[in-house]
């Protein structure tokens, strides 16, 4: 699924629409985490050392479908001007004539940024109306933003059918990497799989059945297994009657496929799920009653270490246990510090997975880990067909 990237094309003078991801903490108008505008700096430089005139588009929180004053783009556009070493052009609004006027005095190197995408509510809606202003306003569709290609949005797909539209380096990377995991995956390839719901993640899942040498299931969705196979979980986070269903298809169709499902022998439980609770290690199948599981346990942490340890390949989604509170943070370290030491490809991919490795300070220690959370799990599900990721031309 190779797509054209900003080298395969001629970028010299021309207008090119980029959209990257500047949706960006704020705290009282301050940028609190500016990550993402960094990440997207690779392509931004890139083009401008290439003398195109580029016109940035993001957009910013969750503004609905009208202008906000606290999610205008001007804190980004402020702090990417410093990033730069150069002026950046802010634009009042997404599209128009104002805009329009903005694009054409562009010099070579020269940035704009455009107003926040989701103040129009056509951009959600991926009106061709919209679409088509913002083809206008450029010859070249550069698509920088990963994380929200699982979205046929106007900025993100709508847009790419009018021009010419090829992956910035940071899409470029994430396809890359986890077009590796789907199609062509060093092997034996595991598939680590927790978090918090089942539901959210069948259709990894079943993928992963088909993909995957092994799978090991940790987090609170084990519970839901653990229970689908007739075992009591006390109060742990269960999935009732829907959640039950599934996992327990999903338990059938793996006992027919060529994967091999693990869940956690052991697990971590408590009375409650506060730092200072009482804890005791007990059987996966033993949970006594009133008790919750809020992380796998020390057999288990070895067994799915050792599992990782002699993998060609490991896609990793999800805590294994509620890594937030020191007590139950051990499974999940264990997950980390595995794939860390792993010689295989190793990604990782997910919000909270991510927000987990990066404070245990290994994200350099992985492959890949992926910025788009819903993006790399629908990546994965489809084969790779996100509506952003389709929209970009073959090479
Ligand atoms: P990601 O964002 O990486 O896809 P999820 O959002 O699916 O992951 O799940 C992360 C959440 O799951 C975390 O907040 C974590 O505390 C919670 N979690 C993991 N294991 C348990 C558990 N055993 N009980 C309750 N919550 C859990
Ligand atoms: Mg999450």
């Amino acid at each position: 699924m190779a797509k054209k990237s900003v080298k395969d094309i001629d970028v010299a003078g021309k207008k090119v629409l980029v959209r990257v991801d500047f949706n960006v903490k704020l705290k009282d108008g301050r940028i609190k985490d500016d990550t993402r505008i960094r990440a997207a700096l690779p392509t931004i430089e890139y083009l401008r050392g290439q003398g195109a005139r580029l016109i940035l588009v993001s957009h910013l929180g969750r503004p609905k479908g009208a202008a906000e004053e606290g999610l205008k783009m001007d804190p980004v556009a402020a702090r990417l001007s410093e990033l730069l070493g150069a002026s950046v052009n802010k634009a009042d609004s997404l599209v128009g004539a104002d805009v329009e006027k903005l694009a054409d005095a562009l010099e070579p190197g020269g940035v704009l940024l455009l107003e926040n995408s989701r103040f129009d509510p056509r951009e959600k809606k991926n009106d061709p109306s919209l679409a088509a202003e913002l083809a206008d306003l450029a010859e070249v569709y550069v698509d920088d933003a990963f994380g929200t290609a699982h979205r046929a949005h106007a900025t993100t797909a709508g847009v790419a059918e009018h021009l010419p539209a090829v992956a910035g380096f940071l899409m470029e990377k994430e396809i890359e990497a986890l077009s590796a995991v789907v199609v062509n995956p060093g092997r034996p390839f595991i598939a680590v799989l927790g978090g918090a719901k089942v539901s959210d993640k069948i259709g990894v899942i079943e993928r992963f059945l088909d993909i995957a040498d092994e799978i090991l299931i940790g987090g609170a969705m084990c519970f839901t297994f653990i229970k689908a196979q007739g075992y009591e979980v006390g109060t742990s986070l269960v999935e009732e009657e829907e959640g039950l269903a599934v996992a327990g298809r999903i338990l059938e169709k793996a006992a027919g496929a060529g994967c091999e499902l693990h869940l956690p022998t052991d697990v971590v439980v408590a009375e409650r799920a506060e730092e200072d609770a009482a804890t005791q290690i007990v059987a996966a199948t033993a949970i006594p009653e009133g008790w919750m599981g809020l992380d796998i346990g020390p057999e288990t942490r070895a067994a799915y270490a050792a599992k990782i340890a002699g993998a060609g390949g490991v896609f990793w989604n999800g805590p294994m246990g509620m890594f937030e509170l020191a007590p139950f943070a051990a499974g999940t370290q264990a997950i980390a510090q595995a794939m860390a030491d792993c010689p295989g490809m190793t990604v990782v991919g997910g919000g909270d997975s991510l927000a987990a490795v990066n404070s245990l300070g290994l994200a350099d220690k992985m492959g890949h880990v992926s910025t788009g959370g819903g993006a790399s799990l629908e990546f994965i599900e489809t084969g790779g067909e996100l509506p952003g990721v389709a929209v970009l031309l073959d090479s």
